[in-house]
This record gives C-alpha cells, structure tokens and sequence, in this order.
C-alpha cells in the first residue's frame, strides 16, 4: 500500500505540474483543454482511468523498439494466463474489441475455411448469440459489429432454464453472459447458464468489462464459474492503456481471437492493439496482482466518511456511504441525497455546477432518485479535498 500511494502521488504531481502549479501548457491545455478531476466512475467519456508510472514505462519501452508482433502477442498471452491462472490469454484494443472478437472465434473457430466464407459472404453456420433480456447493455453492438444477431432470451424480470434451452438451435455461437451484481436479477446464474450450454456444446463469454475489482474475478468466471471466455478492460481499474483488453480462457478459442487479430489481416484487424498497448497491459496485469486491494478499499472507506461528515446535514443534504458502487463492484462511494427545495438545487444541478467549476469535477449520478454520486477509486492526491471545497461551494458554503 506504502509503494501505492507513492505512485499515485507521484502522478498527482506530474498532472498539477503540468497545469495549476507552473502553468506549463500540456496537450490538453494547448488544445484549451481543462483537466478535469473525476470522482465519477472509469468513464471512456472521461479518459477513463490514468497509468501508473511502471505502464507508463512499459509502454514507451515498447515504443522504443521494433518486436515479432506474432511472437509477442504469443508470449504476452502467455505470461497473462500465467498470472491470471488461465488456460490462455488475448490482448484485445479494449473491452468492446475484446467482445468482438470474441464472438468472431465462436462462429468460426480456428477454421480459415469457415473464416473465409465469412470475410467473402459475410455468412458463418453459427451466427446467432444468446444473450438474455435482463443483460442487454449498451456494448452489445459488439455482436452485430462481429456479424451475429443477437437473440434475446427471457424478459427483464426473469429467465427460465427452458427458455435459455429453446433459444439455442444449430445457429447459436455462443452465449454472451454480462456480469455484474446490478444486472443479476432476471438473468440465470453463470453456472447454470454454463451448465445448459455445454450440454449443447455451446461456449459461454462473460463480459467481466467492469468487473475488477475484486481482482479474483480474473480467473473465477472461468477457473471456477467454467465460463470459456470472460473480456476485461485494460483502462478501468487494471490502469492500462485506454485502448487495451484483456480476453482470457480456453486456449482453442484464444487461439481463434489470434487467427481473427493483427497482425493478420483479417476481421478483427481494424482493432488493432498495438505494441505499447500489449506491454501496457502486461504491466498493468502484472502492478494490479501486487497490490493491496483491502488497503486500497480501507483507504476509499477514510476518504467517503470525510465527504460523509463534511456534507451530511447541510442545508437539504443528506450523505450517506453506498455500497457496491455503479458497476455492482464490491468497493464503497459516497452518495449525496438532495432535498432541491433546502438546497435550492437539484441533483442534476449540481452536478452540472461542479463540472462547470474551476477546476471541472465530474460527479456521478446517484443511484436513488435527486442523488449525486462520488467515488474515491478514480481519484490522486489531493483530489478529495479538492471535490470537497467545489461541492461546499457549489452548495453556497
Ligand atoms: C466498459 C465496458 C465495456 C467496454 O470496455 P472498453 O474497454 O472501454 O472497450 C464493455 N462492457 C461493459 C459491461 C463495460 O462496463
């Protein structure tokens, strides 16, 4: 934890020294950019989360050489399957990426000839995903981007196993499973799901995008759950590159997201992942197994119960501790209710107030109705104090 929160406030201080400090202009200043503190979430739409110095290194060692991107994209996966104790892994260009490329190794395989059939007609004999209603999300386009239909099973509410038997016919590819405690409900259980789609020897891809922590799930949907991919994003809580992803699993269909990525030039070529983000996300993989995860939990725990007493009881605030957070992950953030008539603002008010501040903070949207949500985890250094001054004066304090 020592080591932790040494880096982290060492990357404090190179983005304040950039900025407010000697008033040096970095990219985004030169573009009239402002940095903007994020007590949000991991958000793509915010940069989604800053590298440790150790990626930040790996990546401009890669930069500084020329490598066999065949033999590397090899090896790194093997050191990842080593680490997160799985059969093999694949370095994808994110998440989505991930997905993609995912669903193209389920209707092809490792076969060129279906592969071909595919790139010439855009036909595969297995086209079809079954995804349930309940875990529709917004990165589904993914399967559509890989040329498969969707096919919804059961409803918003619920999920029988016999309907989940029904949706699969000789079409169906694979089974997308989206994990997260805050889409459980209405979806069968991982295992069950896997147990009724190997019977029909169907795989089963778990997106676990969000999913760390707890770091654990690197190897429980697979390893423990049977699942036969699970796709992780590189720039959450990993701190990798933006544009990286991790797909780990069985190595038949690893070895079919290799024959589908770059360098081939085939399907998933466009989402290239190049080499400074296959080292980024080596160093990342590698940092996050090192860290003290219950100490960086403990530490969030500290942060929210001073927003909790700072906030809690002003005019038309109440602060509370929320747990898990936005995503269903096991880690604490703070809430903020808001009476708008005591406050004389509303929720989105306030939220839209921080982010027009100086510095800009981005807040979440709670997870009850007129609530403000801060999370602790995308923030360094000083950060809290400096969410705690902009909520207190966009408050009127
Ligand atoms: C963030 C996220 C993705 C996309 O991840 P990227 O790494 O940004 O491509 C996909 N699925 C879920 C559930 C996510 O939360």
């Amino acid at each position: 934890m020592a080591a932790e929160k040494a880096t982290t406030k060492g990357v404090q201080r190179m983005s304040t020294s950039t900025t407010t400090a000697t008033g040096r202009a970095g990219v985004y200043e030169s573009l009239g950019l402002t940095r903007v503190v994020n007590a949000d979430a991991r958000l793509t739409k915010l940069g989604g989360s800053l590298m440790p110095p150790e990626v930040i290194a790996a990546m401009l060692d890669a930069a500084s050489g020329y490598v066999d991107m065949y033999a590397f994209q090899e090896r790194a996966g093997a050191r990842l399957a080593e680490l997160t104790r799985n059969e093999a892994a694949f370095i994808s260009a994110g998440a989505a990426a991930g997905l993609v490329i995912s669903t193209l190794a389920c209707m092809v395989g490792t076969d060129l000839v279906a592969l071909s059939r595919l790139m010439e007609h855009g036909e595969a004999r297995k086209d079809e995903v079954i995804i349930h209603t309940a875990h529709r999300i917004p990165y589904d386009p993914a399967i559509r981007a890989a040329g498969a239909r969707p096919v919804n099973v059961g409803n918003a509410l619920q999920t029988f196993d016999w309907e989940l038997e029904a949706a699969i016919t000789e079409r169906t590819a694979m089974i997308l499973w989206v994990a997260g405690d805050h889409l459980r409900r209405g979806a069968l259980p991982l295992e069950e799901t896997v147990r009724i789609a190997h019977a029909r020897g169907v795989p089963v891809v778990v997106d676990a995008a969000a999913q760390l922590p707890p770091v654990e799930s690197l190897w429980r949907f697979t390893r423990e759950q049977g699942a036969d991919l699970a796709v992780f994003s590189g720039g959450k809580d990993l701190r990798g590159p933006q544009a990286s992803g991790l797909v780990v699993g069985r190595a038949a269909l690893i070895d079919a997201c290799r024959m589908q990525g770059s360098p081939n030039q085939r399907l998933a070529r466009p989402m290239k992942a190049g080499k400074e983000e296959m080292a980024g996300l080596l160093a990342a993989v590698e940092r996050y197994l090192t860290l003290d995860h219950a100490a960086i939990i403990a530490e969030s725990e500290r942060v929210i119960a001073g927003w909790v007493a700072a906030f809690d009881g002003l005019p038309g605030i109440t602060a509370r501790r929320d747990f898990p957070n936005e995503a269903g992950q096991p880690t604490p953030r703070c809430l903020l209710l808001v009476d708008p008539a005591a406050a004389g603002i509303d929720a989105a008010g306030l939220r839209r107030r921080l982010f027009a501040g100086d510095p800009p903070v981005a807040a979440g949207e709670g997870s009850v109705p007129n609530s403000v949500a801060l999370s602790p985890d995308t923030l360094e250094g000083a950060d809290p104090a400096i969410v705690t001054r902009a909520i207190l004066a966009a408050l009127g304090r």
